[in-house]
């Protein structure tokens, strides 16, 4: 596993070269956001213990494998002392729940054993994050921003690998965001919801931190067919 401190409050964590989970630095330690493919919650532990604080929180930004692979074994170990917050849509198909019409793409684990304590629609604050409903990608999916510094946590919506790309169209570069996209064209809305937020540092699931991300978030919008 990689680490990569992008600011003073937000550590990169990237498995495999290609999955990303972000350490958020707060008073009484660490929120965790995404929690990778399986087999890596002995390492996030490990690293946030080497930031100098315990995971207090585990947010997902939405259900797929890639980011909720591991939340059974991190709240295994951690127990009661970590509180549990997943978008409320995706919480319901995680729980087997049948919440849109039609085919779902993404893979979905089956049999996930940890029941969120909090559900999440947007609005809500989570620390210093305010949570920002971005569907399409997936039914649920929401976007963090950290209100001190506007440094945005985008989840799915874009990937920058190359450059920033939104997930509704395929990119060579990262096909595999696009084949798990649910809804194009709510993916591209959210894409501009969130370029509208003016974010000082853009970080996704699958990719490098991009600073000042104005243009390439312009480029990647017009790419994908929205303006
Ligand atoms: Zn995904």
């Amino acid at each position: 596993m990689k680490t990569t401190t992008v600011t003073s409050n937000l550590i990169q964590l990237t498995r495999f070269r290609f999955v990303n989970t972000y350490l958020v630095r707060e008073d009484d330690g660490f929120t965790l956001i995404d929690t990778s493919l399986g087999g890596g919650a002995d390492r996030m532990i490990a690293a946030a213990q080497r930031a100098g604080g315990a995971i207090r929180r585990i947010a997902l930004t939405h259900g797929h494998g890639d980011h909720s692979g591991s939340l059974d074994a991190l709240k295994e170990r951690l127990g009661d002392s970590v509180e549990v917050l997943i978008p409320e849509l995706d919480a319901r198909i995680l729980a087997g729940e049948r919440v849109v019409d039609g085919k779902l793409p993404g893979s979905w684990p089956k049999g996930l054993k940890t029941a969120p304590d909090v559900r999440l629609s947007g609005g809500e604050r989570v620390g210093s994050l305010e949570v920002v409903p971005s569907p399409g990608h997936s039914p649920g999916h929401v976007a963090f921003l950290d209100t001190r510094d506007r440094s945005l946590i985008a989840g799915d919506v874009f990937t920058t690998y190359g450059r920033a790309s939104v997930s509704n169209h395929f990119y060579w570069r990262f096909p595999f965001a696009t084949m798990a996209t649910w809804d194009r064209s709510k993916d591209l809305e959210s894409a501009q919801a969130l370029r509208a937020l003016d974010p000082t540092l853009l970080v996704v699931g699958h990719g490098p931190a991009i600073r000042a991300p104005r243009e390439a978030m312009d480029a990647a919008i017009a790419q994908a067919g929205g303006r």
